[in-house]
């Protein structure tokens, strides 16, 4: 059966998150979008983690459960440190099978830094040392590189990071399998880079409010999910068990184009490239989006469609979609009742969004919310990119009669 996941999110010991986000909240949400697996975020955060230790209940097999949902013990690290003269700003999910394991990671952690003050904490040690620590802490816990093309906090971000992963992870690269893409970038500006070709590529929410859960996600099968059923089929990226991705368009992430939020300037890498990367406005050097740092890696011209790839969805929110249809804004009650009760009727988002035929729901959703959800499903949206920070918009068209 398709497990839908979200490994990436955090609760409300992090900073900018709502103080909604804690199980109860993060079950009910994950019902409603249809996720049947959650990571719980923050299990460096000692409080969050009494939380968890005190409301989940262990499946015995690494993952665990809270009112039906499954969840699996992942943190996100926020890692500070200078290398070859210069400063990296890495973000890494680590991922843990057991409160044992999260408990003697949590102990070594906190002697390198102050582990309370955020659910995502800052650590001034690399990628090499953070590897070593959660290795020698727990030799089945695992490493993956978050939002791996977001500018300031990401492996390969123009502003911090590096390369190549070699650069960043050194002896322990052979043991990273997977990368976050992140928002603004897809599998096929990935597929670009030859380098990544035997990495698997996962998407994650990183949500900080409940509604955002799965706006990102990862696709299994797997008859009995359990920790190593997950990451083994991470790791494999076998067709049978690892279904491939939900992506927002890379468009729609805050950092697909380059510019100044600032300086209202916009640009495509071509562009800015023309441009020298500076700011025709203000002088100063332009944020180099997610799409310019592909292309600048990149060694393929096209996304080297000759391999065989996992398979991804790229969506747009159900909210965003009955937003555009209805023509109002789209945290108006008119939206979140028109959602309630198309979640009511037909279960959960996902399945709306992904598997429902249209004749099942014709006569229940109105006419143009549907003619909304199709051209998503055919990928028949307009989009205005994201850059510097501002999230970019995706223009659903509008047909159909009431
Ligand atoms: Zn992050
Ligand atoms: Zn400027």
């Amino acid at each position: 059966m398709r497990l839908i996941a979200d490994l990436h999110i955090h609760s409300r010991f992090s900073r900018a998150t709502s103080p909604q986000m804690d199980l109860e909240t993060l079950t009910r949400w994950a019902k409603i979008k249809g996720i049947g697996l959650l990571g719980t975020g923050d299990f460096t955060h000692p409080q969050w983690l009494k939380e968890l230790k005190d409301g989940l209940v262990a499946d015995g097999n690494g993952l665990f459960r809270y009112g039906g949902v499954r969840f699996m013990l992942t943190s996100e690290i926020s890692l500070i440190w200078k290398q070859d003269g210069k400063v990296r700003k890495v973000h890494i999910l680590v991922l843990a099978p057991s409160f044992a394991a999260v408990e003697r990671i949590d102990r070594d952690l906190s002697l390198i830094g102050n582990l309370s003050s955020d659910g995502r904490p800052i650590l001034g040690i690399s990628a090499q040392h953070l590897a070593e620590v959660v290795w020698n802490a727990e030799e089945s816990a695992e490493i993956i590189p978050a939002h791996v093309w977001t500018p300031w906090f990401s492996v390969f971000g123009s502003r911090s990071g590096f390369d190549s992963l070699e650069e960043c992870f050194g002896k322990y690269t052979h043991r990273i399998f997977a990368i976050e893409t992140g928002l603004s970038s897809d599998p096929p500006m990935n597929w670009r880079l030859s380098m990544l070709d035997h990495l698997t590529l996962i998407s994650n929410s990183d949500a900080h409010s409940a509604s955002k859960l799965g706006r990102e996600a990862t696709l299994f099968d797997l008859p009995d999910p359990s920790y190593g059923s997950v990451i083994e089929a991470m790791k494999t990226s076998d067709p049978a068990r690892f279904l491939g991705t939900i992506e927002f368009y890379p468009q729609e992430g805050k950092y697909h184009y380059d510019g100044h939020r600032k300086c209202g300037t916009v640009l495509s890498p071509r562009e800015a490239m023309k441009l020298n990367n500076i700011c025709p406005v203000c002088g100063k050097p332009l944020t180099v989006g997610v799409l310019h740092r592909v292309v600048d890696l990149a060694d393929r011209q096209d996304d080297g469609a000759a391999i065989v790839r996992p398979p991804y969805h790229s969506l747009v929110p159900l909210e965003e979609i009955i937003s555009q249809a209805l023509g109002v804004g789209v945290k108006t009650k008119t939206v979140s009742r028109q959602y309630a009760r198309m979640i009511e009727k037909f279960g959960d988002e996902f399945r709306i969004l992904l598997d429902l035929p249209p004749e099942e729901m014709e006569g229940y959703v109105p006419g143009r919310i549907l003619h909304g959800i199709t051209h998503v499903r055919s990928g028949n949206v307009q989009i205005t990119p994201g850059y510097d920070g501002v999230y970019g918009k995706v223009h659903v068209p509008l047909d159909g009669d009431q």
